[in-house]
């Protein structure tokens, strides 16, 4: 399956499919013909995979480079940016050339940032190989690092050309990363598409188990993702759309501290969508038959739904909204915020005092 994300001059489809990964070669050829690579993936992907992607890139005539970083968010960092970007450079890559992230968010985040910063820009192409990537960060051209003042505080608007989603590569993706990457899928229907979100709660399991609903799932979730990019490619207004849950669920990763992997992305937007379902409660926009139904569908595929699920200690409310206020959905004092009014009836609040937020949290963290 395709889905073409539009946007003018910049317009590329991203191709859905069980097994495209022995295709990789011809297809990227299709599109970046004579080009060189520079295939950037981390060192997990790459024990997995790299030797069937590298192989198909060779039986299509591609030259390229592999540089690999270590798995995990730790790796979203200056010092690797700064390397990779040296590397490709001492590779003699070009203009024309392109970049490869072939891996998670994580990957792809940081090559995205690579190819946007290379030359002032370099052509991209994203093989998302965990869920997380293929339903939502390899759509959109979001690419970045994190700071040491939060997550993703640095970084650049870079459309790929091609996104190649291969919905085998997740058979050897971990339970848990598989769950994380479900929270985004979920977080479609919940914003936008109710009749999906029942389609989910139907299907899931054989979503899970990689029959023919997983590439029905990863297709209406980026067809979601495009329809929403196409409109507001940068974030003005319909976009924020997306955060549904991520303004609980950034400051509960970030407070935990996202390099330790107690909390993983995924598993803080669960939480998140909960947190601002029962927000939505308190604002009597919503009533409990609606947070029964969304915490019922979470909790049966075995994410997260509560504050209380997350190991260990958790701070305070004031450092989960100091948190928020640097997460870029704060602007001249008056919080940003994704509230719904039902199961795909979400929408952006733009004048929600941020103390009524906070009540709200510090009543969360004491049960
Ligand atoms: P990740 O890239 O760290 O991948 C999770 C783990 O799975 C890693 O250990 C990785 O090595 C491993 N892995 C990847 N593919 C595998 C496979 N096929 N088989 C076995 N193991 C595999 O994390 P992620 O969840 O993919 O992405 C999270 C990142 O994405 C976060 O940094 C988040 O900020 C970012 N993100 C970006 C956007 C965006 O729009 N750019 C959107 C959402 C999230
Ligand atoms: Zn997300």
């Amino acid at each position: 399956q395709t889905v073409r994300v539009d946007l003018g001059s910049r317009s590329y489809d991203i191709v859905i499919g069980r097994g495209l990964l022995q295709e990789a070669g011809v297809r990227i050829a299709a599109v970046k013909p004579g080009a060189r690579l520079a295939v950037i993936t981390d060192e997990t992907v790459a024990k997995l995979h790299l030797d069937a992607f590298s192989k198909s890139l060779s039986e299509a005539g591609l030259d390229h480079v592999v540089l690999k970083v270590p798995a995990g968010e730790a790796s979203k960092r200056f010092e690797l940016f700064e390397r990779l970007c040296d590397d490709v450079l001492a590779a003699r890559l070009e203009r024309g050339d392109a970049i490869v992230a072939l891996g998670g968010g994580v990957v792809g985040d940081l090559a995205g940032f690579v190819a946007a910063s290379v030359r002032r820009g370099m052509s991209f192409i994203q093989v998302p190989t965990t869920l997380l990537a293929q339903v939502d960060s390899s759509v959109g051209g979001k690419t970045g690092i994190n700071s040491r003042h939060g997550k993703n505080l640095i970084g650049a608007f870079h459309q790929p050309d091609l996104v190649l989603a291969d919905t085998a590569i997740l058979d050897t993706l971990p339970l848990r990363d598989f769950r994380a990457g479900y929270a985004e899928v979920a977080k479609y229907g919940l914003l936008g598409d109710e009749p999906f979100f029942t389609w989910l709660e139907d299907n899931w399991k054989a979503v899970f188990a990689g029959g023919p609903e997983r590439d029905e799932a990863v297709a209406r979730s980026c067809q979601a993702k495009a329809d929403v990019v196409a409109e507001d490619e940068h974030e003005a207004g319909r976009r924020a759309l997306l955060n549904l849950g991520h303004t609980f669920g950034h400051s509960l990763e970030s407070a935990v501290s996202y390099e330790t992997e107690r909390l993983v992305h995924g598993e803080g937007v669960s939480i998140g969508m909960m947190l601002a379902h029962e927000f939505s409660q308190r604002l009597d926009l919503i009533g409990q038959d609606t947070i029964d139904r969304v915490e019922a569908h979470l909790s049966a595929v075995g994410l997260p739904i509560r504050i209380s699920d997350i190991p260990g200690q958790m701070p305070p409310a004031d450092t989960l909204m100091d948190i928020i206020a640097q997460d870029k959905k704060v602007s001249r004092g008056s919080l940003t915020f994704i509230l719904t009014r039902g199961i795909g009836r979400s929408f952006v609040e733009k004048g929600l005092d941020p103390a009524t937020v906070r009540d709200f949290l510090t009543e969360k963290l004491t049960r």
